[in-house]
C-alpha cells in the first residue's frame, strides 16, 4: 500500500497535459489560460481626463481663462491650448496638447465663454497618463483560471480570442448489478447510482467535459462494452468493483481488457481500494464504490489530476487550517479524511465516519486531514482540512 502523497505523484506522472485551443473571449470564463497573452495597445491610449472640468495650462486662484473648445469621450479636441485658454473636458476625453491639468468643474465659475478658477482649486491634475493602466506587450502569464476580472482586462487589451487548454473528456463508469440510474424504478435488491452523478458535477466544476456512460454490470462483456464506449476520452473513471471479491469486476477483469496498472491500494480512509494506470491512450482511475469513498477520492485525487491536465500546477488539493471545536481520538495507520462541519467555534467531526453515509457527506463543509498515527487532538488545536464548499 502506498501513501496518499506517493499515489498523487504517480497520478501526476500518468496525467498528460492537453492541447491548446482558441475560444472567443465570451467563452473563456472559467477556462485555463494555456499561453501567455499580451496587450495589443496602451490603455488609456492617450492622456485622458479623470474628471469633468476644464483642461488648462496653469492653475491659480482667481485666474480668468477663455474657453476655446470642448473635448468629450470619443470626440477629442485636437488644437493646442495656450496660456490664458481652457478647454471644456469630460471624463475619458483626450487631454488637449499643451494642457497640464484639469480643473474640476466644481472649482470653476463659468461666465459665458470664460471661466474663473475658484479660491482653492485642487492640487490633483486629474490626468490619467497614456499607458497608465497597461502598455502594449504587458503580459498575463499562462496557467491561471480565467475569471470575470480577467475577462474585463483581456477585453480592454483587445484580446478577442483566448488560448485555453482543451477540456479533458472524462468517462464515468459505474459498475454493479445492484445499480439503476436516478428516476428508474429499482428492483427490490437494487439501489440508485449516486457516485457517477456526484463526480459528474465535480468534473463540471473543474472545467472538464464529463461523459456519463451506461452502468456496467458485474460481468466481463458489460465492462468491455463500457470501456469501448469510453474510447476517445482522456480520463476513464470506474467506480466500484475495486476490491478483490468474486464480483469485483474492475480489479479482476480490467487488466485483461487493456488496463495497465500503476498502483493499487492507498493507505487512506476512506478510499483504500483505489487503482490507477493507463488504458490505451487514456489515463484510468478506479475508484472505490462506497459513495463517500468515491467522492473523497474525487476531491483528493481526481480533482488535482484534472487540474494538472488543464495546465495548472500539479499539486495536492489546497488545504486550509482551522481550530478544532471538539477533541479527536488517536488516528489509525492510514491517512484519514474526516467529514466535519465548520462552525463559528471551529471544526466538528461527525460522530459516524462510515464510508457509505452520503447524508453526512452532504452536510459536511470540510474533510479534516489526519496523518497516519496522528495522536489524539484536543479542542482548540489547529488542524488541516480540505474545504468542500
Ligand atoms: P463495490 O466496490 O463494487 O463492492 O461497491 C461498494 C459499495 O458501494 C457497495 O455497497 C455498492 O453497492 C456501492 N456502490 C458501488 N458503486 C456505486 C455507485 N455508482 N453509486 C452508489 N453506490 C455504489
Ligand atoms: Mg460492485
Amino acid at each position: 500500500m502506498i501513501s496518499v502523497a506517493e499515489a498523487l505523484d504517480q497520478l501526476f506522472a500518468l496525467a498528460r497535459p492537453l492541447e491548446v485551443e482558441t475560444v472567443p473571449l465570451l467563452q473563456a470564463h472559467r477556462r485555463i489560460l494555456a499561453q501567455d497573452v499580451a496587450a495589443t495597445r496602451d490603455q488609456p491610449p492617450f492622456d485622458g481626463s479623470a474628471m469633468d472640468g476644464y483642461a488648462v495650462t496653469e492653475v491659480a486662484p482667481g485666474l480668468r481663462l477663455k474657453v476655446i473648445g470642448e473635448s468629450a469621450a470619443g470626440h477629442g479636441f485636437y488644437h493646442p491650448v495656450k496660456s490664458g485658454e481652457a478647454v471644456r473636458i469630460f471624463t475619458g476625453a483626450p487631454v488637449p496638447e499643451g494642457a497640464t491639468a484639469v480643473v474640476i468643474q466644481e472649482d470653476v465659475t463659468r461666465d459665458g465663454d470664460w471661466i474663473i478658477i475658484g479660491d482653492s482649486p485642487e492640487d490633483n491634475t486629474h490626468i490619467r497618463p497614456a499607458g497608465g493602466d497597461f502598455k502594449v506587450g504587458d503580459t498575463i502569464c499562462a496557467g491561471r483560471v480565467i475569471g470575470p476580472n480577467d475577462i474585463a482586462l483581456f477585453a480592454s487589451m483587445n484580446i478577442a480570442d483566448v488560448p485555453v487548454t482543451r477540456r479533458p473528456v472524462v468517462a464515468l463508469i459505474s459498475t454493479g448489478d445492484e445499480l439503476v440510474m436516478p428516476g428508474e424504478p429499482p428492483g427490490r435488491d437494487q439501489i440508485i447510482a449516486s457516485n457517477t452523478l456526484g463526480l459528474h458535477a465535480l468534473m463540471q466544476d473543474l472545467g472538464a467535459e464529463p461523459r456519463l456512460l451506461p452502468i456496467a454490470r458485474d460481468n466481463e462483456a458489460s465492462l468491455k462494452t463500457a470501456f469501448e464506449l469510453a474510447q476517445g476520452s482522456d480520463l476513464i473513471i470506474t467506480i466500484g468493483g475495486a476490491s478483490v471479491g468474486d464480483h469485483d469486476v474492475v480489479a479482476n477483469l480490467a487488466p485483461q481488457l487493456g488496463f495497465e496498472q500503476s498502483f493499487y491500494k492507498v493507505a487512506m480512509r476512506p478510499g483504500k481500494p483505489l487503482m490507477a494506470g493507463r488504458f490505451g491512450d487514456a489515463m484510468m482511475i478506479g475508484l472505490p464504490g462506497n459513495p463517500v469513498s468515491a467522492m473523497v477520492c474525487g476531491h483528493v485525487f481526481v480533482a488535482p489530476v484534472v487540474r494538472a491536465m488543464l495546465g495548472l500546477k500539479a499539486q495536492p488539493a489546497p488545504r486550509r487550517t482551522a481550530l478544532l471545536a471538539q477533541a479527536l481520538p488517536q488516528n489509525g495507520p492510514r491517512e484519514h479524511y474526516m467529514r466535519a462541519r465548520l462552525t463559528d467555534a471551529g471544526l466538528v467531526a461527525f460522530g459516524s465516519q462510515d464510508s457509505s453515509l452520503l447524508s453526512i457527506m452532504g452536510q459536511a463543509d470540510a474533510l479534516i486531514v489526519r496523518a497516519p498515527k496522528d495522536g489524539p487532538r484536543a479542542a482548540g488545536e489547529t488542524v488541516d482540512y480540505l474545504p468542500l464548499r
